[in-house]
């Protein structure tokens, strides 16, 4: 094995295999080839693409609430919008030397940025190392890597959605819906079918929507989770199928739980995120001065009104939670589910 991995990966002998060699090398051979060595070599790599992504999730965090595009202009200072050198947009490396400050206004960085840079990177590392390193040695290599930027897009685009949520009460379609549709398109990279993706999608919309948004308003008046929760819930089941639906909504719902017990005990009460108050006081005044397309999207908005007092009445995120327990389950479920035949 290690003999034919050797071969095939050798430069002179590149053209002696056809068609295209690379493409049909196994993790296998791969992993007793010169390449793989020093053996930390791709975890680094891992880690740092995914402090790099990080990097760009920074962004989209920042500009996707305010409608602005994620490509262009380059990257900005955040407090007075100069554009940033290359130098001073280094992941995590940056943040440390200039110590959390802007070099061009001196203004103080937050600490998000490092944290959001730091995820990217941890999920890139785990993603190489739990997803990647669990598959048969006889994946080809181009398997394994469709395999990795499949589950690192995902994961990224929750870790933006999460932080967006958490700030603005809202979850972008592009992710929720785009990411959908990703995750039907591809079931093949997680060893699915077709039917597990589409059953696990509609499950994960209608088993939120039904019973959380439609049954709840019957009962209560207000919704129970916003129409957003429902089709982050319906991308679990389009990537991991209704056991991915039923492990998001449970373990998301106990370490909600679990948040709003620690906060209520540290502050003693739950406040709605202050975004959401400040958009909400804009649309009031412009109501108030007359302004008839405000008071209908106050009217039509679930946060229009300001929470009732009491506990039941707190407004938190779930969305951050569903993002949290869906990447638990990429990292963990194969695992889970065998530990429990769920
Ligand atoms: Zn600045």
């Amino acid at each position: 094995m290690g003999e034919t991995a050797r071969d095939a990966l050798r430069v002179d002998d590149y053209h002696a295999h056809a068609p295209s060699p690379s493409s049909h090398v196994t993790l296998a051979e791969f992993a007793a080839s010169p390449w793989a060595s020093p053996p930390w070599l791709a975890r680094v790599l891992a880690a740092a693409w995914g402090c790099i992504w990080g990097s760009f999730v920074n962004v989209v965090i920042h500009r996707v609430p305010r409608d602005v595009s994620v490509v262009r202009p380059g990257s900005q200072c955040p407090a007075c919008g100069s554009p940033l050198r290359a130098i001073d947009n280094i992941p995590v490396i940056s943040w440390l030397l200039l110590r959390g400050r802007a070099r061009c206004c001196g203004a103080r960085i937050s600490p998000r940025y490092v944290v959001v840079e730091l995820l990217g990177g941890l999920l890139g590392l785990a993603i190489f190392d739990v997803v990647v390193g669990a598959l048969p040695g006889d994946t080809t290599i181009a398997h394994a890597a469709a395999i990795f930027l499949a589950d690192f897009a995902l994961a990224m685009a929750l870790l933006a959605a999460a932080f967006i949520d958490a700030e603005h009460m809202y979850l972008p379609d592009a992710v929720t819906i785009g990411g959908t549709i990703f995750g039907v398109a591809t079931p093949g990279l997680r060893a699915m079918s077709w039917f597990d993706a589409l059953f696990g999608a509609g499950i994960g919309f209608l088993g939120v929507w039904l019973p959380f948004i439609v049954g709840y308003k019957a009962l209560r008046g207000r919704v129970g989770m916003g129409l957003g929760d429902a089709k982050l819930v319906m991308l679990a089941g389009a990537w991991f199928g209704w056991p991915g639906v039923v492990f998001a909504v449970f373990a998301g719902a106990v370490q909600a739980t679990l948040a709003a017990g620690i906060v209520l005990l540290a502050r003693g009460k739950i406040e709605e995120p202050e975004s959401v108050r400040t958009d909400r006081e804009v649309l009031v005044r412009a109501a108030d001065a007359g302004d008839e397309e405000a008071r209908q999207a106050l009217e039509a908005d679930p946060l229009g009104t300001a929470p009732a007092e009491g506990i039941m009445a707190a407004r938190l995120p779930f969305g951050p939670f569903l993002c949290v327990a869906i990447l638990e389950w990429m990292l963990a479920g194969a695992w889970i589910q065998e530990r429990w035949e769920f």
